[in-house]
């Protein structure tokens, strides 16, 4: 139950921060291109000890060990201290500042810090986050469902989480995760009809985890979500963001995989956390976007490398790279095609570019933790657990 209780509270942190952007977009309504940031998976940690080895999370709980050396800035393999936190928003203020919104897809408050008492530390996590977050960005507020953005596109916000493997116990959850995509449907047809396009944010992407290959998602909704997003509405879709894997990723949704070449496709942006527990270095992505024709067109990464920053004593926020660079194509935006064509380079016989910028870019540089090259390929391209199998029992070549 307590974890149940975990799993609400991240799911309410569904937000859309707005920036005195924002106001300044609308008195200039002409202007072509927008800016907007994903940022995720904080993981605030209220009980960070920077002296305390990451045996126990860093936190002075039964057991722990001194670390062999202090990290004020934030442990791989531990969650994010206070510092970490104020200077992502700091870096986020500095990089994104003609930014317009902030995407914040989900996990604010540390791991396991739901306790006998239920999850006050959930809540004092996510307080912390969000006030610190208002502080910076002046404009906060959190976002359950639907937002107007400029009035040619709309944020839609599904709780993902009901659609998820994991925590079905609760008796209602069938009926309310149906409910959601009746929900979803039902935004998708009117936008269509008002000639608006969508972005779509949630924290559990659909599709596979790249540690282990488990499939996140209950295979029904899967296959139906995947249906109104790379079906009938793949054309009013702008591009869906998730996060939960930590991991700077692609997903590809092809509603044939029969006939992939002329079927109808979307796509899923996943981002790095701020959280470094699972490897990987601090990161958030800045967008741009075209709003004559309301589609992306780019993105910029930027990182702190903790270790250098902790050797250091020196924590800098770093661009790591833009994606039309590390990744180039005829195509000049980012939609369903382009992932498409990034997907098929990630196994290019003659050019490692793609490759290479991948493999480093999903763990924001921190050395990634493990190389399987095809099954990686086939996660990225299917977002179904049964076209997944398929595509890696074609390789001979596992890890
Ligand atoms: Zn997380």
């Amino acid at each position: 139950m307590n974890r149940f209780i975990l799993l609400i509270f991240v799911v309410i942190i569904g937000f859309s921060l707005l920036t005195e952007g924002w106001k300044k977009g609308r008195r200039h309504r002409k202007r072509k291109v927008t800016k907007f940031m994903h940022v995720s998976d904080v993981h605030f940690d209220l009980f960070y000890n920077q002296s305390i080895s990451k045996d126990t999370s860093c936190r002075s709980t039964e057991g722990f060990k001194m670390a062999d050396h202090e990290a004020p800035y934030g442990r791989i393999g531990c969650d994010s201290p206070e510092w970490l936190l104020e200077s992502t928003l700091a870096a986020m203020k500095e990089k994104g500042k003609d930014a317009e919104f902030i995407l914040l897809t989900g996990n604010l408050s540390a791991h396991d810090m739901t306790d006998d008492q239920g999850s006050p530390n959930v809540l004092k996590a996510i307080q912390t986050v969000s006030s610190k977050a208002h502080e910076v960005f002046h404009f906060f507020y959190p976002l359950c469902c639907f937002s107007s953005l400029d009035g040619k596109m709309v944020v839609l916000v599904p709780n993902a989480m009901y659609w998820n493997n994991n925590w079905q116990t609760y008796p209602l959850w069938d009926e309310i995760a149906e409910r959601q995509l009746q929900w979803l449907a039902e935004q998708l047809a009117l936008a269509k009809n008002k000639g608006k396009r969508v972005l779509i944010m949630s924290h559990i992407p659909p599709g596979g985890d790249p540690f282990n290959y488990n499939y996140f998602w209950i295979p029904k909704y899967a296959e139906r979500y995947a249906i109104l997003v790379a079906g009938k509405y793949h054309d009013v879709i702008a591009g869906q963001f998730y996060a939960h894997t930590h991991k700077d990723d692609f997903r590809l949704q092809i509603l044939n995989t029969e006939d992939e070449k002329t079927s109808t496709k979307s796509f899923v942006l996943q981002t790095a956390s701020v959280s470094p527990i699972y490897s990987n270095n601090p990161a958030f992505k800045v967008f741009t976007m075209r709003t004559d024709i309301q589609a992306l067109v780019d993105y910029d990464q930027h990182y702190l490398d903790l270790e250098i920053a902790t050797e250091f004593s020196n924590p800098v926020w770093k661009f790591d790279y833009t994606f039309s660079k590390r990744y180039p194509s005829k195509n000049k935006l980012i939609n369903a095609n382009r992932i498409d064509e990034l997907s098929q380079k990630l196994i290019s016989q003659t050019d490692a570019q793609y490759w290479n910028g991948y493999f480093m870019g999903t763990t924001a540089n921190y050395f990634p933790s493990h190389y399987d090259r095809f099954g990686l390929y086939c996660i990225v391209r299917y977002v179904l657990e049964d076209d997944f199998h398929r595509c890696y029992d074609n390789f001979k070549v596992h890890n």
